[in-house]
């Protein structure tokens, strides 16, 4: 997390001290660094420059519209994977002609706005829902592009929730179908335009290795369909993880060093170039985690604290609703407090004001003492983040700041208590 630091004992995002933020807005909120984002999108353009790549930024990982016009601006594409998501990025200035459009459960109207805003393909997961397609577009007079995802057996060995590749999950048709299934929309799906292949075999991977057998394993369909459909692209998803674990601890140089399996950018495009540069296609890149996950932290107030007979806990203002990884997939977040403590630390567990046990951002997690009324910043925030929040116990919907340089900007209002109940009525 280049841009978040200690500086004479405060923690800053970029030039800006977090305790100003969090004093100005109040907390709970969402704290982006401009300059990560573009650092990292930078860093990713770069090593991946000698494919002809087209980089369509997954939204689901963080969808404010300031951070979509960031995107946009930077000329990246985008992968949505509902109505409500394109509507958001033609909203936030971007393009619906660079849309792949994800998902195993498009409805029809989605699909219909998809197909009047003219997205880039629909990225299909079943034969019945190419069906509809075909279907629907038949009605509009409309040819709709579409690849399919395959699923290519390979174990991302990432969180249960979040590996997708293999053949007990959802998404995408089985490698052992996906010929058969090229040849029927071929044969009996007159308007639709086969126009790529797909995959993504799972989110938050570390290691190169499964990136690298299911590149090898779809290699040769691919090359098949490029003669067969002229395909003129192959996706090949995101799911590039980031660090959770260590970074602002113990500086970037030892963590590397510490961690030599870690997936690095350079070490994937070295990996993969080599792979995906003779097929001659345009490679799809779906990033979405990697380009902001390591962006943003979470800022929290410690409320109380409580010292129970078998553990010690630090209730904060913010909970399950505000970032639900540690409950959903017990995800890992560091927890600082923007007041550098020196000395003493304890063992805590660190808990929210949500009536669920689940209710946690940490357990038994060594820490400095910190006392009621201390804001705490908890990194790495930026991706599944304010993207998954929820007004679960009434609890309005954070606020986000983006900072740039030593300026910070609000780029969403904390929810009001009207907002949150805004289309809620009275039976007539
Ligand atoms: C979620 C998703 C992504 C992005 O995954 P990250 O792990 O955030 O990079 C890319 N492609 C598809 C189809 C997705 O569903």
């Amino acid at each position: 997390m280049h841009a978040f630091a200690y500086k004479n004992g405060s923690l800053y995002c970029e030039n800006v001290k977090l305790e100003d933020i969090a004093k100005a807005v109040g907390t709970p909120v969402f704290v982006y660094s401009k300059k990560t984002i573009a650092d990292d999108l930078a860093e990713f353009r770069q090593a991946m420059a000698p494919l002809d790549t087209h980089i369509a930024y997954a939204v689901k990982a963080c969808s404010n519209k300031a951070i979509l016009n960031l995107m946009a601006r930077e000329g990246l594409g985008f992968d949505i994977v509902s109505g409500g998501e394109l509507w958001r990025v033609i909203n936030a200035g971007g393009d619906p002609a660079r849309c792949t459009y994800a998902g195993v459960a498009k409805t029809e109207p989605e699909i219909r706005y998809a197909l009047q805003q003219g997205i880039y393909c629909f990225n299909c997961e079943s034969e019945n829902e190419l069906r509809e397609i075909n279907r629907i577009a038949g009605e509009m007079g409309l040819i709709a592009p579409v690849a399919v995802r395959v699923n290519p057996h390979v174990d991302a060995h990432t969180h249960k929730y979040i590996t997708t590749g293999t053949n007990e999950n959802k998404f995408g048709i089985d490698i052992s179908r996906i010929e058969e299934v090229y040849a029927t929309i071929a044969a009996e799906m007159p308007h639709l335009r086969i126009k790529g292949l797909q995959m993504h075999i799972g989110s938050q991977l570390t290691d190169i290795k499964p990136f690298v057998m299911a590149v090898e394993k779809v290699a040769p369909i691919v090359r098949k369909f490029k003669e067969l459909y002229q395909i003129e692209f192959w996706s090949i998803g995101g799911g590039i993880g980031i660090i959770y674990d260590g970074c602002l601890a113990s500086g970037q140089e030892e963590w590397w060093t510490a961690h030599p399996e870690q997936i690095t950018i350079t070490g994937y495009a070295e990996a993969l170039i080599p792979l995906l540069q003779p097929l001659g296609l345009k490679i799809l890149l779906e990033p979405g985690r990697r380009l902001v996950g390591n962006a943003a932290a979470m800022l929290t107030t410690c409320v109380y604290e409580k010292k129970g007979e078998a553990k010690t806990f630090k209730m904060i203002d913010a909970g399950m609703n505000d970032i639900i990884r540690p409950a959903l997939y017990e995800g890992y977040h560091e927890i600082w407090p923007v007041r550098e403590h020196c000395g003493d630390t304890i063992v805590a567990d660190i808990v929210g004001p949500i009536c669920e046990s689940g209710d946690f951002q940490a357990l038994n997690r060594t820490m400095a003492d910190v006392k009621p009324g201390e804001i705490l910043a908890e990194m790495s925030a930026g991706a599944y983040g304010f993207s998954m929040a929820s007004t679960y116990n009434s609890r309005p919907l954070a606020a986000e700041v983006l900072v740039d340089g030593d300026k910070w900007s609000i780029i969403r209002r904390r929810q009001t208590m009207e907002e949150m109940v805004s289309g809620e009525c009275l039976p007539e």
